[in-house]
């Protein structure tokens, strides 16, 4: 690979990578409704001659398939491309122009930047071997069903031997890749309990099954967990977030439902958690007499989990093009990892906070807004791990 060659295209296509981004930024669309942007990435695409498939599992995903001449390995890159329902509050000239809606997550530079790495390799194609997948994925923000699955079962990552993906943070200084070997992001499971008493008067609670009593005594159990039941070098969070139950001073109501949640970054600690929280609920219910319910929403992003060995080789290839750190994890979650559970691969955070024009808030809050400067760095990074993985034996 010429990455000379590659960082002198990446400086050509700056602009162009720039403008997309601004207007994918001004006209932000939430989680399952990406039509203008899947559209003008399709566009994009196209004109660059690639096979383009558009409704791919979703109707907004977007598939873009560039073959070289060479065989190969076949490399999928991802973006995503969904905002938030975020007011912005930014004073940018390229500010949303749509009312309560934001791309607060920074999923408008992923989608510029995936777009850079097609021009890049179009350009560069004598350096690529094998298949280059382009995904562009809606609704990464949804926390559910996702775009990712609908996507992989609709077959795009069929025959896909590594999968790379970037994502833009503001925690770390513009222009650093971070990443790890292994677990980098958590499984995100939310939790509601309900607690079904008997209601009665406040001052006979002897003659009622108090639902707020038992949902304290759950609670205060359900916090020994990870101070009792989880290895306390495991990274593992439980936290209770909303109590509601009663109406007035002397009445003890009939109900109380919690909600929460919890995250993990180890399949067996999650288990293990899950399986603790029902016994508490089920074990307090009974002595007091209340019928419970655990329950879970089904189908939450799995753990991301990066391939050791890609990763290793991937921290190598990106340090040509920039510094890279290597990261804690974060309980923050992804479906990108149910990419990584059909092929090898990383996702990878680019630093995108710059002090001096103030883009120092974080990822979905209301200022949020990144150091341009670095979306050509992830366009050549995209770039050049399709190189690098195409061209493994
Ligand atoms: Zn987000
Ligand atoms: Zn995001």
């Amino acid at each position: 690979m010429d990455l000379e060659k590659l960082k002198k295209d990446a400086l050509e296509v700056e602009d162009k990578i720039v403008q997309i981004r601004r207007k994918i930024h001004e006209y932000p669309e939430l989680s399952y409704k990406e039509y203008n942007t899947a559209k003008l990435v399709a566009d994009t695409l196209r004109e660059l001659g690639l096979e383009v498939k558009v409704g791919v599992g979703l109707p907004t995903a977007v598939v873009g398939t560039l073959r070289a001449s060479k065989p190969g390995k076949v490399v999928a890159l991802r973006a995503d491309m969904d905002a938030l329902p975020v007011e912005e509050m930014t004073d940018l000239p390229y500010k949303s122009k749509v009312k309560g809606v934001m791309h607060a997550c920074g999923h408008d530079a992923h989608v510029a930047m995936l777009l850079g790495a097609a021009m890049l390799l179009v350009k560069n194609k004598d350096m690529l071997s094998g298949e280059v997948r382009f995904l562009f994925q809606p609704a990464e923000e949804d926390g559910g069903l996702g775009g990712a699955k609908p996507m992989i079962e609709a077959g795009v990552m069929d025959g896909v031997d590594y999968v790379f993906g970037l994502h833009v943070f503001t925690k770390y200084p513009a222009g650093v890749f971070a990443t790890r070997k292994g677990p980098l992001m958590a499984t995100p499971d939310a939790f509601k309990i309900r607690v079904h008493g008997k209601g009665g008067h406040g001052s006979a609670p002897h003659e009622t099954v108090d639902p707020i009593y038992i949902s304290l005594l759950i609670a205060n159990a359900i916090y020994g967990i990870p101070s009792r039941q989880i290895d306390p070098v495991q990274p593992f969070v439980i936290s209770i977030t909303s109590i509601h139950s009663g109406t007035k001073d002397n009445i003890i109501p009939d109900d109380a439902v919690m909600e929460g949640t919890i995250r993990s970054l180890d399949e067996g600690v999650r288990k293990k958690a899950l399986s603790y929280m029902e016994k508490i609920v089920e074990s307090i219910c009974g002595i007091y007499n209340a019928e419970c319910k655990v329950e879970f929403v089904q189908d939450v992003y799995p753990i991301t989990v990066n391939d050791p060995e890609v990763t290793e080789e991937v921290m190598k290839v990106l340090s040509d093009i920039s510094k890279v750190e290597e990261t804690e994890p974060v309980l923050g979650a992804e479906d990108f990892s149910r990419f990584l559970q059909k092929a090898k691969g990383t996702y990878i955070f680019l630093g995108a906070r710059d002090e001096v024009s103030g883009c120092v808030y974080p990822n979905h809050s209301s200022r949020f807004c990144i150091d341009e400067s670095v979306l050509k760095l992830g366009a050549l990074a995209h770039a050049a791990l399709a190189i690098t993985f195409t061209n493994k034996k």
